[in-house]
């Protein structure tokens, strides 16, 4: 072992990598590695892969650190790599986590001879295009990561994000590799912001790919400047390189804005270009979201808007600019090169206002009696995560139909009413046995989300018969169907892909708890919490002593209190669950009689870092923890 610090007495804990694994798994190789006690691994048919402990160790650096672990990676790696970490670690203590251990590693001299190839990271975005076709390099292969900015649940848009590359890579002459992996679903990734991490875990692909690939390209982010909260930047990511893998960052000073001039002429871009992470209408931009509207924007300032079909031509755009709530401090500098390149017209008004109403740039961490201050207010999902839901809303008068439940569907009414001011939806709660008096100048209804669509749950069925007959639209906030229920409304969303199946038109969106803003709680004081629902929609069988949240708590604030009072949580009350997770906890959600649990685990919450079993025997049966 060498540890680059002794300064630690008693030591730290550690993040152990355990040596790698190679298998064969139907056309493809994967290859694993324990982390912490849990399997991450990497994935592909395309090309063979190497059992690189620096891959783990890359991916996993950044992760560690903000843990306050240390880093150790079993069996030996290269000595250049190793070397590389003295400065990477003090790069990002300097950052953001001053008070992070040193890794542990075992250096070895390597004599193998490096890949020959040049891998560029592509997902179909503007830097990357930029790097492929003006970034003055010969690129041999593309290489996709599924499971990095799409879910690898997602399998219809993975599936139109490979056919982007297999087509790009083909016009461009260049090989394509898909590599697959489940590095995000690690409870140490998934607490690490994704703008810090992304180039670590890049960079871990490129180790992953080493027996062919020698170089690997990574697409400067188009600030044109390093940002102190994103994580690839032109001194570390080549660190990350090795005595055989050369990591190199590929134009850090040119702005987006440069790339897309230089690039937006030609018709590979025009036809292919990939800039959103929403799946809208199997569309590959939404149009909506605010990384669409941005590119929008910037196509409009290179005169280039009308060549760009996805985009259908900035229909609206003004409008869906003036609808976005904000944006954060890294995103703003992009506003701002806008407006400093002669946008004009009502395009730079509606930009003026977004960047008033947006806040300041992020604060760097400060720290109070040695220790990085955490975050006062928790959410699972940022409010952009929101936006098909909350962006058509904006300029209506909305009258929202309470749903009959219980504290967890109160709980997501919580989260509604913050997302609605975040939004600035104008919205009051209607009474639909008050009369039409009651309900004049609304220009819509909304029905809370929940879980109770389809004829199953009689009451709810009858109030939104009663909410149709008014005669205004109808729209269905994130919802799950027990049955069929094909009415005419305007617009409904479901929260999870297993309803899909009865509502094959709804769009799919998060649950509205999962949006919730809550302070972080005081430390758990129990240890395990099993909790189990006593009605109609209990799977299996009931352990003896487990009682039903539901009448332990009267408000959303009991029930995210109590929930957080546990270390580790198995219930099958999903905003139970939900509630845990917001605390941080470990939660394991058990299935219920429906698809409902099963289907929001594997949509949304696997990713959030909660665990699944089939019925609380399975997820109490001992060794179940470490799966
Ligand atoms: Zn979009």
């Amino acid at each position: 072992m060498w540890p680059f610090s002794t300064a630690w007495r008693g030591g730290p804990r550690t993040a152990r990598i355990d040596a790698p694994r190679i298998h064969v798994r139907g056309d493809g190789r994967r290859v694993t590695a324990r982390v912490a006690g849990r399997d991450v691994w990497f994935e592909s048919a395309d090309a063979p892969l190497a059992g690189s402990g620096e891959a783990f160790g890359t991916a996993l650096l950044i992760p560690a650190m903000r843990a306050g672990r240390s880093l150790t990676v079993d069996g030996p790696v290269c000595a250049t790599w190793a070397t590389n970490l003295g400065p990477l670690t003090a790069a990002f203590r300097d950052l953001w986590y001053p008070d992070a251990p040193a890794p542990r590693v075992t250096p070895e001299p390597r004599a193998t001879p490096p890949g020959s190839a040049t891998a560029l990271c592509f997902s179909g975005g503007v830097d990357a295009f930029h790097t492929l076709l003006a970034g003055g390099r010969p690129v041999d292969t593309l290489v996709y990561v599924a499971g990095y900015d799409v879910k690898l649940a997602d399998s219809g848009r993975l599936a139109a994000v490979e056919r982007l590359l297999r087509e790009v890579a083909a016009s461009s002459h260049s090989g394509s590799v898909v590599v697959s992996s489940n590095l995000r679903r690690h409870p140490l990734v998934r607490a690490t912001p994704w703008r810090r991490e992304f180039g670590a875990a890049l960079a871990a692909v490129g180790h992953v790919l080493a027996p062919e690939v020698g170089r690997l390209l990574i697409s400067s982010d188009g600030l044109g400047f390093e940002h102190p909260e994103v994580g690839s930047r032109p001194s570390t990511d080549p660190l990350f390189g090795s005595a055989t893998l050369a990591v190199e960052h590929v134009a850090p000073g040119t702005t987006r804005l440069e790339k897309l001039r230089a690039i937006g002429g030609d018709p590979l871009v025009q036809r292919h270009l990939r800039v959103c992470w929403h799946n809208v209408d199997g569309k590959t931009n939404c149009g909506r979201c605010e990384k669409c509207l941005r590119t929008m924007l910037m196509l409009d300032v290179c005169g280039t808007l009308g060549h760009f079909p996805g985009f259908d031509h900035g229909r609206h755009l003004i409008e869906a600019v003036d609808a976005l709530p904000e944006v954060d401090g890294v995103v703003a500098p992009f506003y701002r090169d806008l407006l400093a390149a002669g946008l004009t017209g009502p395009a730079a008004a509606s930009v003026r206002r977004l960047v008033d109403r947006s806040v300041a740039e992020a604060p760097r961490p400060r720290r109070r009696g040695g220790q990085p201050l955490r975050p006062a207010r928790h959410r699972l999902l940022g409010p952009e995560a929101f936006a098909h839901v909350c962006g058509p809303l904006v300029g209506r008068k909305v009258g929202y139909v309470r749903p009959v439940g219980n504290v967890g569907d109160h709980l997501i009414e919580l989260a509604m009413t913050q997302l609605f001011s975040i939004y600035g939806i104008d919205w009051s709660p209607v009474n639909l046995d008050a009369g039409p008096r009651a309900r004049e100048g609304l220009d819509l209804l909304v029905f809370g989300g929940g879980g109770n669509m389809g004829t199953r749950y009689e009451c709810n069925h009858d109030l939104r018969s009663r909410a149709l007959a008014t005669g205004l639209p109808v729209v269905i906030l994130p919802q799950s169907f027990t049955t069929a229920e094909d009415r005419p409304f305007e617009r409904v969303h479901v929260r999870e892909r297993g309803s899909l199946a009865w509502c094959p038109s709804g769009i799919l969106a998060p649950d509205l708890a999962l949006g919730l803003a809550w302070p972080e709680p005081p430390p758990a004081d129990r240890e395990l919490g099993l909790y189990l629902r006593r009605d109609q929609e209990r799977g299996g069988r009931r352990p003896l002593l487990a009682r039903d949240p539901v009448r332990l708590a009267a408000t959303p604030a009991d029930y995210l209190a109590f929930a957080a009072r546990h270390r580790r949580i198995i219930t099958d009350r999903l905003h139970f669950a939900v509630a845990g997770l917001h605390a941080g906890r470990d939660v394991t959600l058990v299935a219920n009689d429906y698809h409902k649990n099963r289907s929001m685990h594997e949509t949304w919450l696997a990713d959030l870092g909660c665990r699944f079993a089939e019925s609380a025997a399975a997820a109490l049966r001992p060794g179940r923890r470490a799966a």
